[in-house]
């Protein structure tokens, strides 16, 4: 166990002091750097997918394609045009002879941490970018992913010495005593309620922050749309880890005449893709991360059903898992429609116009992600012009997180800032204007906004 009081303070100040040395490095040693990461992630992929196993019972596709690959490909991505981004961007100059120009440099010391529903990529994915920049880092993986923070923490030692990127393990102790340090950023993924007092403790050094937070993600299915073709992308980005994504479907709004049927393809989807026999594939489900969160999601589904909602798939609980759940006839004032469930049970509420859904969407926090089926772009332009969220998936949900030019975030409570590619360059670097001024006397004008102003406001 690490002294955290003795070795924290120590790590800093070693940070404090190299962060100018890193801030100096060329775009080819910062992808070399990167280049040994994507090595070492590589070399340590089988023993990543099983500590994944062991923090969630991750399906080793899921952990290789999304926890590791995720990882590997922004590193290629970087490769690919780090030397650009760093480039400096000459600007016009509104002063005669002058030049301007705009360099991005590192932000300097840099916090992150990581949540435990994607505990590797959450990690990985803010130091690709914190690298990029030319920062030095300290990482604070989740200690509810316990097996997924100690691999993570072996491969940044082998890859790097502390003095650019050390790993703090632990729980809320840990997490507030790194609070006290007076980092430049702080890149945050977790529950909205922690981003908030993250946000409140940056504030004492005014460090910037980047807080990807969570929320409810809203589907809106337009009733023109072919239900059959749109339940598989629905399912799939719902039950993908037992629901324990931040951007998966939250909750589904369709025409009224359409819920018996949306309900039914939903339910024959999952029992030809979570079933065999009859019996739960369980190597296809994640299981819930722990008890407490297990007992809150068996908490929301027996409220909905108290609130007059049906299940009408799934339910049931066994060897840690919820079956892939779906309930219709959801009331808005059910438990389940005031948090985010972060689970596999899927609610379908009803509207007769799509202005209703609208409405209650604009009701509750901008959402992280948004999702809308439908062929008709006026239905689309009304709902985007009508909404905000983070980002917006149309025909499908998720999948713009992975596009390397969009930027992934938030707004307000579901999160401040944005990464991802360039985005995660620019939220890791400050962007510095500099002005290199003409030789003294090339300006006749030059001194005329010099004292004494006597008579000058005439001229
Ligand atoms: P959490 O907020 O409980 O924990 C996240 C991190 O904060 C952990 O490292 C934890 O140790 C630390 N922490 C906990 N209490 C703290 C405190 N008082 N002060 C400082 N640090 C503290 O979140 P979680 O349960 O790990 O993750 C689930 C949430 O994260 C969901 O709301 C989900 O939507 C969100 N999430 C968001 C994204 C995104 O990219 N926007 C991705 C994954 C998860």
């Amino acid at each position: 166990m690490v002294d955290v009081e003795t070795k924290l303070p120590e790590v800093f100040q070693l940070q404090k002091q190299q962060q100018y040395v890193v801030k100096m490095t060329s775009a080819e040693e910062r992808i070399d750097k990167l280049q040994k990461l994507k090595a070492e992630i590589l070399a340590q992929a089988p023993a990543i997918i099983e500590a994944l196993q062991q923090d969630l019972d991750k399906p080793a596709f899921e952990a290789a394609s999304s926890e590791i690959l995720s990882v590997m490909s922004e590193i290629d991505y970087y490769a690919e045009n780090l030397k650009q981004w760093m480039e400096p961007v000459e600007v016009p100059s509104r002063s005669k002879g002058a030049q301007t120009k705009i360099i991005s440099e590192p932000k300097g010391q840099c916090l992150i941490y990581s949540a435990w529903n994607y505990p590797f990529m959450l990690l990985f994915l803010p130091l690709v970018p914190a690298l990029g920049a030319g920062n030095v880092c300290i990482l604070k993986p989740s200690e509810m992913a316990p097996a997924t923070s100690a691999i993570s923490t072996k491969i940044i030692q082998k890859v790097f010495d502390e003095s650019e990127v050390a790993v703090f393990e632990g729980g809320v102790d840990v997490a507030t005593a790194l609070l006290e340090l007076p980092f430049n950023h702080i890149f945050f993924t977790g529950s909205t309620h922690v981003g908030r007092e993250i946000m409140q403790a940056a504030g004492k050094h005014l460090a910037s922050v980047t807080l990807e937070l969570g929320g409810k993600c809203p589907v809106i299915i337009d009733e023109q749309v072919d239900l059959e073709k749109i339940v598989p992308r629905i399912v799939f980005g719902k039950y993908m880890n037992s629901g324990q994504i931040c951007l998966a479907p939250d909750h589904v709004y369709v025409k009224e005449n359409q819920q018996e049927e949306f309900a039914r393809l939903v339910g024959e989807y999952i029992q030809r893709n979570y079933f065999e026999n009859g019996k739960l594939t369980k190597e296809d489900l994640s299981k819930i991360v722990n008890e407490r969160n297990l007992q809150r999601l068996k908490g929301l589904l027996e409220d909905a059903v108290s609130k007059g909602a049906t299940v009408r798939y799934g339910g049931e609980i066994e060897d840690g898992r919820i079956y892939p759940t779906v309930l219709t006839d959801v009331l808005p004032d059910a438990k389940i429609m005031q948090e985010e469930i972060f689970g596999p049970i899927l609610p379908i509420l009803t509207y007769t116009d799509l202005d209703e859904v609208i409405e209650q969407i604009n009701a509750r926090p901008k959402p992280l992600g948004l999702y809308i089926f439908s062929e008709d772009q006026r239905v689309v332009d009304n709902v985007l012009s009508k909404t905000s969220s983070g980002g917006v998936a149309v025909n499908d949900v998720i999948r713009h997180m992975l596009e390397p030019n969009l930027p992934f975030g938030g707004v307000n409570e579901s999160g401040i800032g944005r990464y991802t590619g360039i985005f995660g360059f620019k939220e890791f670097s400050h962007e510095r204007g500099v002005l290199y001024q003409a030789p003294v006397g090339t300006n006749p004008l030059e001194t005329f906004a010099h004292a004494p102003y006597k008579g000058k406001l005439e001229m």
